[in-house]
């Protein structure tokens, strides 16, 4: 159990990281990186190994942005990973007081007066929550995983070794955890080390007080894109073309929130997916049928792979084109009717295709001349994204449009292709020997010496995280599928899966209880943060290591 010192210790740690503003994917990250770097370097430990800290530079990253990394050796090879982030969602959600975002005190008093919601009003009047961005998601996970390393590192003897690793931007695209994997390896076979578990400690999700959960195991997620091009035609001559949008409904229709969708593993299914972006690409206003529209949207997975995404999306796609193409149809029939018009035939040869079919498709068509103009269209994509000017969603979107259009046909067309960010699931069940350290009992028997709270260990975390890179559960026509089908792939955005597969490693999260993140309301539970859960993870370390 922590003792005093050491609970406040964290406590001070925390407030500091709290009060450092650290908005995700923004010049703010390096400011934070340099606190958590020198405090490190002031610690005694580290002041006397200073080859045990240091950061990692993320690739090709416009705010030079690092993780930061500091290694407590002791005796043997087996390692065991502490994973945290440091950036935190933005504060726009505040509104006028904005500036308190980082304040938690002057921040209570002002939601008081501010907030209607009961459940809410009644954490505000309880000194047990602390309220701000980034308390909950996860600075408290930071300050708590540097206070056990502060409380390891001053210890005699220490059986194994324990490295701390701080990455920024997982609330944008998790460069930082990326990156890591690299530093993981060098670290790897720098110092000898054999990684066998990774501790990450964002918050948990309940509803009961003296119930917490752990995950052993986080949801993956795959962002499919779909690319409609439609037939273009006057306004006045709705019959004479295809709308691309409606197209492209259709297929959401058949997608969005659809349970049918939802990932099913044992007792859990993951959310059904949702869109995140929709629209047509016309660039300008004019009174025709847009020639193509766009959309993309989260699929989260427990175990379903890429290649069964695709194979499910060229089902649904295919269905959603005829039943729209039949619609359109039906309704030309009624109005020729209304006009005593003659029918004309209504012989469209609508395609579907997947982006590495469509590409292919180009080549082969245009050879040289389609592969060059790709080439570089793609680095000037690529220019504008690492310029911030654009998403990266919007990369592939842009080369699946440039490949469309390559593909000119009378016929309507879907391009099914996938976006970066690419989350793959991982699950202690899944992974070789992955229930070894039968981690629900041993955390139970810790927290019953100590505490009248009991562990649930749910199979995924649901809120994305950075234990997705801690190993891969796939195979190589997986990894195939997903490089093939993503525009822009080892150039604009990359996962190391051969360093990912080199790592696979048991994982757990384990956090303090958190409430709204990402909302104005974001808290965490205070005793969790200073006592429960550092005395909980060192304990597990220490009984795992000996
Ligand atoms: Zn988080």
């Amino acid at each position: 159990m922590l003792n005093q010192k050491e609970q406040e210790l964290i406590e001070s740690i925390f407030y500091r990281l709290v009060a450092v503003r650290s908005d995700s994917n923004s010049f703010y990250e390096p400011i934070i990186e340099d606190i958590i770097l020198n405090w490190f370097k002031q610690c005694d430990y580290f002041s006397k190994n200073l080859n045990y800290v240091g950061t990692h530079p993320l690739d090709e990253d416009r705010f030079q942005r690092e993780v930061v990394w500091a290694l407590v050796k002791g005796e043997g090879d087996e390692t065991i990973v502490l994973i945290n982030h440091h950036d935190a969602v933005d504060i726009e959600e505040y509104g006028k007081i904005k500036d308190l975002a980082f304040r938690p005190d002057e921040l209570k008093e002002e939601l008081k007066k501010k907030i209607k919601q009961k459940s809410i009003l009644k954490d505000l009047n309880d000194d047990k929550w602390i309220f701000g961005r980034g308390t909950a998601d996860m600075k408290a996970g930071v300050a708590l995983q540097m206070g056990i390393m502060d409380k390891v590192s001053r210890m005699e003897s220490f059986k194994g070794n324990l490295l701390f690793l701080s990455v920024p931007d997982e609330e944008t695209i998790s460069k930082g955890m990326l990156a890591a994997v690299t530093l993981m390896n060098d670290l790897k076979s720098k110092f000898g080390l054999n990684y066998i578990l990774a501790v990450n400690s964002e918050p948990y999700f309940n509803h009961v007080k003296d119930k917490a959960i752990m995950y052993e195991g986080s949801v993956g997620k795959v962002m499919p894109i779909i690319y409609v091009k439609g037939v273009k035609s006057h306004i006045a001559d709705p019959y004479g073309g295809v709308n691309p949008s409606l197209i492209l409904a259709r297929i959401q229709q058949k997608t969005e929130i659809n349970p049918e969708m939802s990932d099913v593993y044992e007792n859990d299914a993951t959310p059904p997916p949702v869109w995140v972006n929709l629209k047509d690409r016309k660039k300008t206003y004019d009174a025709s049928i847009p020639e193509a529209a766009v959309g993309y949207f989260n699929w989260l997975t427990f175990t379903k792979s890429p290649i069964e995404i695709i194979d499910k999306l060229k089902v649904l796609c295919s269905e959603a084109m005829d039943e729209t193409l039949k619609h359109i149809e039906s309704c030309y029939k009624v109005y020729c009717e209304m006009n005593h018009d003659e029918v004309e035939p209504f012989d469209y040869e609508p395609e579907i295709l997947t982006f590495s079919h469509a590409y292919e498709l180009a080549c082969k068509k245009y050879g040289e001349e389609f592969i060059n103009g790709y080439e570089e269209y793609l680095d000037e994509t690529k220019d504008d994204y690492l310029d911030g000017k654009i998403t990266l969603p919007e990369v592939a979107v842009r080369l699946i449009e440039y490949t469309g259009e390559q593909l000119r046909s009378g016929d309507p067309l879907i391009i099914i292709g996938i976006s970066g960010p690419f989350y793959p699931h991982i699950n202690n069940k899944l992974i070789e020997k992955g229930e070894r350290y039968d981690l629900e009992k041993k955390v139970n028997e810790i927290c019953s010496k100590y505490y009248n709270v009991k562990y649930q260990s749910n199979q995924y975390f649901m809120g994305l995280c950075d234990l997705s890179y801690c190993g891969f559960i796939g195979d190589l026509r997986d990894i195939e599928t997903i490089k093939e089908n993503s525009p822009g792939w080892d150039d604009v955005y990359k996962i190391p899966f051969d360093e990912l597969d080199k790592l696979t490693m048991p994982v757990v999260n384990i956090g303090p209880w958190g409430k709204d993140l990402h909302e104005i309301a974001e808290r965490v539970y205070k005793p969790d943060v200073f006592e429960r859960v550092p005395t909980i993870i060192f304990d597990l370390i220490q009984e795992i290591l000996s």
